[in-house]
């Protein structure tokens, strides 16, 4: 391993110049100790959603590639007045845009990914004793149109460097101290990981713990590249993300999540004949809305209920959708709620250990909280339960599995 270390700091960390000032600290303090430097940034606190706002003034549905033109400005702002600061405390730094130093994607607009890296120029200014700066979000296609990696795509940035770089660490610093057993908003019990599995991780993303982006977690782990996510206010160790070790599988339980973005739909009286729900979700897919949990029951009068769960900002598009495909199967009706919430443990131990979805529906039980949905995945279990009772579901489950501090 080579003494580099990619650092990325994300928008909360650098929310004004006073915060700019203590990134530009915590760098050189690195540089002091041999280390050679590659720092992703992100945009200026809240950027990316004011631009994004601009452009939904200027029309409902801005060019994707245009949208990319816009947003990228975000990360150039903050690469720059970085490198500034930088030199104010009288070390070298240099600032570079995705582009500028080669990070390759495809043409799809918005969620590009990335092709290649060419790390020349970020070698040669290292091997000058620079601190490198690029930014974060962003790539370039091979016909020189500015790309974006999807919302949180820094992490993605920072991911990618570690990897053509051959980095000893990639370091995540945000507003926070690490990742979380649950939001210490919902849970002030909740307590910091000291480490996490690229497995949990990624569940905890993708069901809304908003550390990570969830695709840079999947890079991390397909590479075998360590992240650790930790504060840029606080001296303090932060949470390891990493292959998994045999004594993750101990730990049972690692964190409760909950996701209050979601709409559930039912259709009611689906004739339960095969081709029946390839049809109605092939026209769902068509319209490029995800679906996450589907229940469907057994029917005993040749009719059955399907239910399913969407992104709350897809609800309409995907209404439309099913209200249509279920004429078409000649379905009894549709129905909605968006009043919903997902709860979900997660845990490598689950694989070992049985009783836990028991404990769980439990702890709901003795809250008087009813459970709409279950799924479950090898190392996760899901409930959708009413919206109004998430936050004390999130809080009963949490005791339930012993996560608070001690
Ligand atoms: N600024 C972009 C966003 O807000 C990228 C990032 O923060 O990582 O999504
Ligand atoms: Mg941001």
């Amino acid at each position: 391993m080579r003494k580099l270390i990619v650092q990325k700091y994300g928008g909360s960390s650098i929310t004004d110049i006073k915060k700019i000032k203590n990134v530009a600290k915590r760098v050189v303090s690195y540089k002091k100790k041999g280390y050679k430097l590659v720092v992703v940034v992100s945009a200026l606190g809240d950027t990316t959603d004011e631009l994004l706002g601009l452009a939904h003034k200027v029309t409902k549905s801005p060019s994707e590639r245009e949208l990319d033109m816009l947003v990228s400005t975000g990360e150039q702002v903050s690469v720059a007045l970085l490198a500034m600061a930088i030199h104010k405390l009288g070390y070298e730094a240099i600032s570079f845009t995705g582009a500028q130093v080669g990070i390759i994607t495809d043409a799809s607009h918005t969620r590009a990914r990335i092709l290649n890296i060419n790390t020349k120029r970020i070698e040669e200014q290292l091997n000058r004793g620079k601190i490198v700066i690029v930014a974060g979000f962003q790539g370039v296609t091979t016909d020189r149109d500015i790309t974006t990696l999807g919302r949180g795509g820094s992490d993605l940035t920072s991911v990618a460097l570690s990897k053509a770089l051959g980095a000893e660490t990639c370091e995540m610093y945000t507003d926070v101290e690490g990742v979380y057993t649950a939001d210490p908003k919902i849970a002030p019990g909740a307590r910091k990981l000291s480490k996490i599995s690229y497995e949990e991780m990624l569940e905890l993303a993708s069901l809304g713990a908003q550390v990570l982006q969830p695709r840079s977690v999947e890079m991390a782990k397909k590479f075998n590249i360590p992240i650790h996510v930790r504060s840029s206010f606080l001296n303090k160790k932060g949470t390891i993300i990493s292959k998994e070790v045999k004594a993750m599988e101990e730990i049972i339980v690692s964190g409760v999540t909950v996701n209050k973005d979601e709409a559930k739909i039912t259709i009611y009286d689906v004739p339960d004949k095969p081709g029946i729900a390839a049809r109605i979700f092939k026209d769902i897919a068509n319209k490029n809305i995800n679906i996450d949990m589907i229940v469907q029951n057994i029917s005993r009068t040749g009719a059955t209920d399907i239910s399913f769960t969407v992104f709350g900002r897809d609800l309409n598009r995907a209404l439309t959708t099913v209200r249509e495909a279920s004429k078409k199967v000649k379905a009894e009706g549709v129905s909605y709620n968006k009043e919903i919430a997902k709860v979900s443990v997660i845990g490598l131990g689950m694989r070992s250990h049985s009783g836990i979805a028991a404990r769980m529906f439990n702890a709901l039980a003795r809250n008087k909280i009813n459970i709409e949905m279950i799924s479950t995945s090898e190392i996760k279990i899901s409930c959708v339960i009413k919206k109004r009772f998430a936050d004390k579901a999130v809080r009963a489950i949490h005791k339930e599995f012993g996560l608070g501090k001690k």
